[in-house]
Order: structure tokens, then sequence, then C-alpha cells
């Protein structure tokens, strides 16, 4: 019996084998074909930008993040988790965060009111945060657009810090000397060291998606949120949660204070013209009506 049992086993371990064999090649073949077509897909201005409001307790749009698809020719439109990994290997997402980060200043300089409270958020990989010119680029597009920049939010995560982080936190000085804020995205997954965040200049943490999606019944994730949002406030930073769904995670976060909200219970990600449309119908509020000047 212990015979048989190991010579299946041995089938079996050698049909695993040609398996992945197979699986591995298309695998292959499939992401060379993407890595190429994505090389072409800002020339042929397949980026798509969608843009998702966010909300203040009382359900004012206050904001919004800048979030980049792909229109591919042939399969559709590709949500930027299936693309942006792959352009960080092959420093494409450089290119891709300049387009998504003028595309951003544009939008701000053209917003029909003058929205005093109402900010942009862009995403901005390590890498291209690391890239050298990456400031003098901010700037030239900043001046460009006219766009002012303290209505735009620059989300990084805290694997920027991994590499150099004097100078990281140098750099983002600049930057914020220029009035730009920066924000923590998915803020809890990565290696944070508290003693760096504290140096840097943070505006906001956003809470990751992860943690509010089982709220409040899970009885971790509702601790690391209070714990998140006590400690986001010590340091004086705005807590933005991601990826709210309920009412139900809506109420357990405004109980602890939460400031600001982004989630399908208030608003998706709408495709550029449309979020642009539906902003230009808004009548203005008292967070964003036209300034007298
Ligand atoms: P992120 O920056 O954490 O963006 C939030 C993601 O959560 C977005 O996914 C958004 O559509 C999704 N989301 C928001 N509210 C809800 C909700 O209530 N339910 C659910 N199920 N999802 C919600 P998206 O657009 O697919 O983007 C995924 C990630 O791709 C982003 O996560 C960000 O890390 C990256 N990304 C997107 N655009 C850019 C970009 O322009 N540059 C870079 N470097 N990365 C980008
Ligand atoms: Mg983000
Ligand atoms: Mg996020
Ligand atoms: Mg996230």
């Amino acid at each position: 019996e212990a015979d048989i049992a190991m010579y299946r086993a041995k089938q079996n371990g050698r049909n695993t084998l040609i398996f992945f064999e197979h699986e591995m090649h298309d695998r292959i073949t499939e992401r060379f074909t993407l890595e190429q077509e994505l090389r072409n897909a800002l020339q042929n201005d397949e980026l798509e930008l969608y843009l998702q409001s966010q909300v203040d307790k009382e359900g004012t749009m206050i904001g919004a993040e800048c979030l980049v698809r792909w229109m591919h020719p042939t399969k559709g439109l590709i949500p930027p988790d299936d693309f942006i990994p792959l352009a960080e290997e092959t420093g494409q997402v450089v290119k891709i965060g300049e387009w998504v980060l003028s595309k951003a200043c544009q939008t701000l300089s053209q917003l029909p009111f003058a929205a005093s409270a109402f900010s942009l958020s862009v995403n901005i990989s390590a890498q291209h945060f690391q890239q050298a010119g990456f400031i003098d680029f901010v700037k030239q597009v900043l001046a460009e657009s006219g766009a002012d920049p303290r209505h735009l939010i620059l989300e990084i995560t805290e694997s920027l810090l991994i590499q150099q982080p004097q100078k990281v936190i140098a750099d983002m000085q600049t930057l914020a000397d220029l009035g730009i804020r920066f924000s923590i995205d998915d803020f809890g997954t990565g290696y944070s060291s508290l003693s760096y965040l504290k140096r840097m200049p943070l505006n906001e943490l956003k809470i990751d998606k992860s943690f509010v999606n089982d709220i409040p019944d899970d009885a971790n994730d509702s601790a690391l949120i209070q714990t998140i949002l006590a400690m986001a406030h010590h340091l004086g930073y705005t807590v933005v949660a991601e990826g709210v769904e309920t009412q139900t995670q809506h109420n357990f976060l405004a109980s602890l204070g939460c400031e600001l909200y982004q989630g399908y219970l208030f608003h998706k990600p709408q495709p550029y013209q449309e979020w642009l449309n539906n902003i230009a119908s808004l009548k203005p509020n008292k967070a964003n009506q036209k300034s007298p000047d």
C-alpha cells in the first residue's frame, strides 16, 4: 500500500510540474505582450483618468482622488492593480505618474468654482518620487497649468521611506514649502517607522480598505482603526477612510472622529468627463463657494 501511494504522488508530482510549465509559459508570454503594449499605451492615448470624490462628515464633497485606468484596444478597461505593478518593474510608472499629475493640475485650474476647500489627490509611486527631477517636474506642471499647489495632495506609501529616508523627507519639505500637502496611502499595510513618520511634513493618513471591510464586527480591525485614529489625531493629521461601503462602517468611523470618507457608499470612481460634468452641476456650498476675489 505504501508503494502505491508513493507511485501516485510521483505521478501527481509529474503532472503538476507539467501543468506549471504550461501555465508559466502562458504567463511569461502574456506579460511580455502586456509590457510591449504598455509601452505604446501613452503614445496611443490609451490611459484614462477616473476620479473618486471624497466627502466630509456632512457628506460635502471636499476633494477627489485621481485613479488611472488603461483602455486596452482589445482587452477593454484594465484596472490599475493589473498594470501598475508591471509599470513599476519596467519604469513606465514614471511616465504614467507624470501624465496623471499633469491632468490633475490642469483639472484643478479648470474647476468651475474657486474651490477654496477642494483638493485633488494623486498617487505617486516611490520610484517616481525618487526619480531625479521629480521636484522640478512638479514645479513645471504647476507653473504651466496655473494650479494652486495648496489644492494638490500627493499620496505616497510607507515604502517610500525604505530607501534614503532623510533625502525623501527633505524633498517632501521642499514640496510642502510650495503648499503641496502629503497623504500616506494604505496606512497600516506597510512598514512604517513611526519615528520617520513624525518627521515627515504629513497632513493626512488614509486608512486602508482592508481595515475598514469588517468593522465593527471584527474586534482586531476595530481596535486597529481606533488606534490609528487616536495616533493620527495626536500628531495633527486628518484621516481619510478608504473603501467605505456601508452605513454601519460609516457610523463606526464617525463615532471615532474620522474626518473624511472615500467609498462606494458616497461616490464611485467616475470617468473624467462624467465627474467634471457632475461637479459643474453642483450648487456651490459653504465649503466650495466662489471666493469674492
Ligand atoms: P488606492 O490609491 O488605495 O486607491 C483606492 C482604491 O480603492 C481604488 O481602486 C478605488 O477605486 C477603490 N475603492 C474606493 N472606494 C471603494 C469601495 O467602497 N469599495 C471598493 N471595493 N473599492 C473602493 P483602483 O482605482 O482600482 O486603484 C487601485 C490602486 O492602484 C490604487 O489604490 C493605487 O495604489 C493604484 N493607482 C491608481 N491610480 C494610480 C496612479 O495614477 N498612479 C499610481 N502610482 N498608482 C495608482
Ligand atoms: Mg491612493
Ligand atoms: Mg489608498
Ligand atoms: Mg488601498
